[in-house]
């Protein structure tokens, strides 16, 4: 069987999940009908600590409708430059709410007020963009799941705040974040003005995202996702995943985090692989495969032959993703599987020249 560590959008819902599911009552949603939908922005909005929330189809939609409440065309947003609406989201933050990006040069996706401050246009001027929005990634995904200590987020946001930006969270892995800094979720989006989780992902349901905010922020987002599509008739059929996923999948992604960690130290033994444990914050590992002779995309597809998926990441970079359905005893398979193939690559016993292609993320 295929381990997938290309994403941990690779996770399947579990037999108790689909039985939640298919039990599901369900109700109108934006008329306010749908009881599971309720319960779970409820939940949300208080694990969040936050006054409101709504159910959106995606993470992305999240994203979307907070740019769109939050700037006006021609606004800039201030973001790392590994930010994924920057990278992922096909442009949809100028496409559709017309906001440009002023990108921070972060560390590791993580910056500081000072780096702010940098980018902030102040005094205000009417030939410039009007600074308006702050972004922060948590965890920082295209930078190896580098996670936000809260202090750090506190900082960012006062700064943010003094120039009277908004700071939006984009939360897809908030909760491999409390689990690796032991600081409650609420501890995390209290500086942020909006903030969303995603269910998708390490939490294991089919679909769904909760965006949470203040009362008005949300009424407001009922709008916008009236606009965009993204209002739903019949949810609660996925809220009960999502509620399942709360019950269920969230303790346990300290293991994911832990797994990761594991599987770098591993990696980092193998010749050829370049990557530091030790900046392994979550379940999320970027390394450099440059030493082992090959770009990752011919090692991926060598990898996927036996019976591996990896994510390709850059000519040299390979991205590996630790979740619910990965086990330990997967891992260590994985580990074999890597040490023997690339020992057999570096001593020209596999010649590989072309790629498929696949697995470019
Ligand atoms: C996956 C992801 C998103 C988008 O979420 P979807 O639910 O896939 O639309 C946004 N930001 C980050 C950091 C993500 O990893």
């Amino acid at each position: 069987m295929l381990i997938d560590l290309y994403s941990d959008t690779a996770t399947q819902p579990s037999e108790g999940m689909r039985r939640a599911m298919a039990s599901a009552p369900v109700g109108n949603g934006p008329v306010g009908e749908d009881t599971l939908t309720n319960t779970l922005v409820e939940k949300v909005a208080d694990i969040l600590g936050k006054e409101a929330a709504i159910f959106l189809p995606t993470g992305t939609m999240c994203n979307a409708i907070s740019y769109r409440y939050h700037c006006r065309p021609g606004d800039e947003v201030i973001a790392d430059k590994t930010c994924h609406s920057i990278h992922s989201e096909a442009g949809g933050a100028s496409a559709l709410s017309g906001v440009l990006f002023a990108v921070v040069n972060g560390r590791r996706g993580l910056f500081s007020g000072t780096d702010v401050e940098a980018l902030v246009r102040h005094p205000p001027s009417p030939i410039r963009p009007r600074s308006r929005m702050v972004v922060i990634e948590q965890t920082s995904m295209r930078a190896g799941g580098a996670v936000w200590p809260v202090l750090a987020i506190e900082e960012v946001a006062a700064i943010a705040k003094r120039y009277g930006l908004a700071v939006h969270m984009d939360g897809a892995r908030l909760f491999n974040a409390v689990a690796r800094t032991g600081s409650p979720a609420h501890a995390h989006a209290g500086p942020c003005d909006s903030v969303w989780i995603d269910f998708s992902k390490g939490l294991g349901a089919p679909v769904g995202a909760v965006l949470a905010g203040s009362k008005e922020f949300i009424e407001e987002c009922w709008r916008w996702n009236a606009q965009f599509g993204g209002a739903m008739r019949k949810p609660g059929i996925l809220a009960a995943a999502c509620l399942y996923a709360l019950e269920h999948n969230v303790e346990r992604l300290a293991e994911d985090n832990d797994n990761a960690r594991w599987l770098a130290r591993e990696l980092s033994q193998i010749d050829g692989i370049e990557i530091n444990p030790a900046e392994v914050d979550s379940n999320i590992l970027i390394f450099d495969v440059k030493g082992v002779g090959v770009p990752a995309a011919i090692l991926h597809d060598l990898l996927l032959h036996q019976g591996v998926r990896v994510g390709v990441f850059g000519k040299w970079d390979m991205r590996v993703v630790t979740h619910l359905n990965i086990s330990r005893e997967q891992l260590t398979t994985v580990v074999m599987i890597f040490d023997r193939l690339i020992s057999s690559v570096r001593s020209g016993e596999i010649v590989c020249k072309e790629s498929s292609g696949a697995g470019v993320y």
